[in-house]
């Protein structure tokens, strides 16, 4: 912002802009190597049935671990990874490990283990021509029926989406994948738009959740979700929350009809391990 002394010329300095855009650009360069070299990891939050609490499944969110500025949450880097494209074998990637964790749970501990695994797809992938048959063959590769797998888009990506864009998810749905409207609430699309689009899903955002953290919850929020879960279970949605953090809250979420949740009240994001012991406490317990 100093003005230099000479007149009419402005020069910027802003240090923490410049460490920013460094960085940014920085972790931008480094993100293909980052994939060879398998800095990625997957965490895994369990979803649980709000009407038994038993863990039905887990979303898988992926981390990096970069060499220099340790764990970064995918906020920082998977924007950038859809602006170069990396976001495609990342993807990819992605939904190879969780697939291959979901077997690996079958196989451990059948039913008693969580069952089914979510996985997000950003925009660029659901543009991708290969996005139904590289489905396709990591399901095949790992064993798994296409019924375990769950695939969650942003309520966003999808608005005023044409016929084009939702065919490869059609074909998906048909084959017994099921599609979740990411975030949903978020966005301003078209309740009546819901029936043009292949989900069976909607996880309702955060920010619903947290209307329900007093108790009582804020009346308005609380019919906004009461509205939202008629309508989603008239359409023949399943309704999931994000977000839950305290037992009141579950509580109020479970009494609004909502049928599965996911929050810190239940688990953070964790490793693959500390999920089945989850599931199997509940199975026995
Ligand atoms: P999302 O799909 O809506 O995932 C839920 C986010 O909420 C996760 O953040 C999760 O850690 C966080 N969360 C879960 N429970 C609670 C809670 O009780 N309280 C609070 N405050 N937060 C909670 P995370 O892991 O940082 O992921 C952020 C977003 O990054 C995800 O939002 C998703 O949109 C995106 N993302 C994560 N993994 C992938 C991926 O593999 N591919 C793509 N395309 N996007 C991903
Ligand atoms: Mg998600
Ligand atoms: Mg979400
Ligand atoms: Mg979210």
């Amino acid at each position: 912002r100093a003005k230099s002394a000479g007149g009419n010329r402005f020069e910027l300095a802003d240090p923490e802009a410049d460490a920013r855009a460094i960085t940014r650009h920085g972790l931008t360069t480094a993100l293909p190597a980052a994939l060879e070299r398998d800095e990625f990891f997957i965490e895994y939050q369990p979803l649980v049935h709000l009407g038994d609490g038993s863990v039905r499944g887990a979303e898988a969110l992926v981390r990096w671990l970069h060499p220099q500025h340790g764990v970064l949450g995918p906020d920082r880097f998977i924007p950038l990874a859809e602006h170069t494209g990396l976001i495609v074998p990342l993807g990819r990637w992605v939904l190879e490990q969780s697939v291959r964790q979901a077997r690996e749970w079958r196989e451990r501990h059948g039913a008693a283990g969580p069952l089914r695994i979510n996985v997000n797809l950003s925009p660029c992938q659901l543009t991708h021509p290969g996005l139904v048959q590289d489905t396709v063959d990591i399901l095949e590769r790992a064993g798994v029926e296409p019924d375990a797998l769950c695939l969650e888009v942003t309520e966003s990506a999808l608005i005023g989406a044409d016929d084009d864009l939702l065919k490869p998810l059609r074909r998906l749905a048909e084959m017994g994948v099921d599609i979740a409207l990411d975030d949903f609430g978020t966005g301003y699309s078209n309740l009546a738009n819901l029936r043009r689009l292949p989900v069976s899903i909607l996880k309702l955002d955060r920010s619903f959740t947290q209307g329900m953290q007093q108790f009582p919850a804020d009346p308005v929020d609380l019919k906004i979700v009461e509205g939202i879960v008629s309508l989603a279970h008239s359409l023949d949605l399943a309704v999931t929350v994000e977000g839950v953090e305290t037992g009141a809250q579950a509580e109020q979420l479970r009494i609004l009809g909502c049928d599965t949740a996911q929050g810190w009240y239940y688990a953070r994001p964790g490793p693959p391990d500390r999920l089945h012991d989850l599931a199997l406490v509940d199975a026995t317990g």
